[in-house]
């Protein structure tokens, strides 16, 4: 509807009219930059920005020269789903970027799984297969002792599935020290609750006591909870029930052990592993698949053959059943476990000394300062709170980080006062030359 009066006069038919030079469809989508980013995200997505950005301008929101940038700026800048980025954060599992890299033979199985599989059917005999069947098998080979496993979206869903088929409409007792907030608003209670389970909190946020524990069970006691807490450190006058005492109460004691630690890694001391879990007495361990594991993001329940399959069978299941592409990336990664979070823990000293020192000289070569510096890795993503990994760094002006970040590969580094801190940790060897050509193409600045 046109207004009446003075403003009519700004009809669409008249001479003057700017929204008459508002460029047309298929002289927009001829753009460099358009057929460039069709390419990329296909010609339906950039039409659809072209539409939008030349209603605009017939609504005299832009001007007609304005529609092609317009366009342009409401595409993303990168491929369709998340650049990949060097990390020389020192962080070995990054939570905003991505948490575990996978291995090799993970982005190989990715690939293969891409297609039509035979994730749910038996070739021998044509007919339907238990999904994930290789998968399972093969966390069942890496955690002799658990009767039965089962794999779900991550590690949030394994506990929502375990609380939900065992524990709604009754009560699972924790540890008021272990109702943790585990990072990005994610908080245990919360969760746990919204399943329809009661929280049934002993103890105190220092100290809880089996006694604690065995005062609070009763007929509406679903199960004893554990949860890891694997992003702080509790120190001083403190008091945790092992596993191996709980387990001698009368009822299933689920431990969630967060990193996926499936065996005990001398590295890691204090860091609990599903095995050693088990053996002491877990009925059930919920642990993520894309922590310490190194595999893609997933959720493992591993524990008695009964609860696991009521977990299973439960209808909640399949909702939070996972995709082909992460039982596939799963499996290889059970049965390859020579990851890059493996490869970035282990890696010695003196080799990431010579990779920093040879980066260290390739700048020097061209002009630029830069300093070797000793650095301090960590674990990160929930696992392992307390360690340190002894570790180096190229040391760089702290006006580095943002054009490093900006540039192609970005690189992500430290900032430590006032210094731009690269640690290779967690760059893979094979990647040191793009880091390299990533520093020598910065901007001088002077
Ligand atoms: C990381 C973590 C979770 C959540 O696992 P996601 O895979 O991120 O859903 C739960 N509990 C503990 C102890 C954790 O460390």
């Amino acid at each position: 509807m046109e207004a009446a009066g003075a403003e009519g006069r700004t009809t669409a038919d008249g001479p003057e009219d700017p929204r008459r030079r508002i460029p047309r469809t298929d002289v927009l989508l001829a753009d460099p930059r358009l057929t460039a980013a069709a390419q990329l995200h296909g010609r339906p997505r950039v039409k659809a920005a072209v539409t939008a950005a030349q209603q605009r301008a017939r609504r005299g929101e832009l001007r007609p020269d304005q529609v092609a940038d317009a366009a342009v700026a409401a595409l993303p800048g990168g491929p369709p789903a998340g650049r990949a980025v060097l990390n020389a954060t020192g962080v070995v599992l990054h939570t905003n970027l991505g948490r575990a890299a996978l291995g090799a033979s993970a982005v190989e199985a990715l690939v293969t799984a891409a297609g039509h599989t035979d994730v749910e059917l038996d070739l021998t005999t044509g007919r339907r297969a238990r999904r994930g069947r290789d998968t399972l098998d093969a966390l069942a080979a890496a955690v002799p002792d658990a009767g039965a496993v089962h794999v779900v979206n991550n590690g949030a869903a394994a506990l929502v599935l375990a609380a939900t088929a065992l524990a709604a409409g009754r009560e699972i007792v924790v540890s008021r020290g272990e109702l943790v907030e585990i990072g990005d608003g994610f908080r245990l209670p919360e969760l746990l609750e919204s399943t329809g389970a009661r929280l049934r909190e002993v103890g105190t946020t220092n100290r809880t006591s089996l006694a604690d524990y065995a005062a609070a069970l009763g007929p509406a006691t679903g199960f004893v909870l554990k949860v890891h807490p694997a992003n702080f450190v509790v120190t001083g006058y403190t008091a945790a029930v092992p596993v191996a005492e709980l387990a001698t109460l009368d009822v299933p004691v689920v431990v969630d052990i967060g990193s996926g630690l499936l065996v005990p890694d001398p590295l890691l001391p204090d860091e609990p592993d599903a095995t050693t879990t088990l053996r002491a007495g877990a009925a059930l361990v919920t642990a993520s698949g894309d922590k310490l594991l190194g595999g893609p993001q997933a959720g493992l329940l591993l524990g008695r053959a009964d609860l696991v399959d009521r977990l299973r069978r439960h209808p909640l299941a399949r909702a939070l059943r996972v995709d082909k592409l992460t039982l596939a990336a799963l499996a290889a990664t059970l049965r390859d476990p020579a990851t890059p979070t493996r490869a970035a823990l282990h890696l010695s000293g003196t080799a990431l000394r010579d990779r920093t020192e040879r980066l260290r000289e390739a700048l020097g070569a061209a002009g630029r300062k830069a300093e070797v510096v000793p650095s301090v890795a960590v674990v990160g993503g929930g696992g392992a709170p307390g360690v340190e990994l002894d570790s180096w760094a190229l040391a760089l002006p702290e006006e580095y980080a943002a054009p490093l970040r900006l540039g192609d590969p970005p690189v992500l580094g430290r900032v430590v006062r006032g210094r731009l801190l690269l640690d290779l940790r967690c760059v893979p060897p094979e990647h040191d030359d793009r880091l390299r050509s990533a520093l020598l193409n910065l901007p001088t600045g002077d």
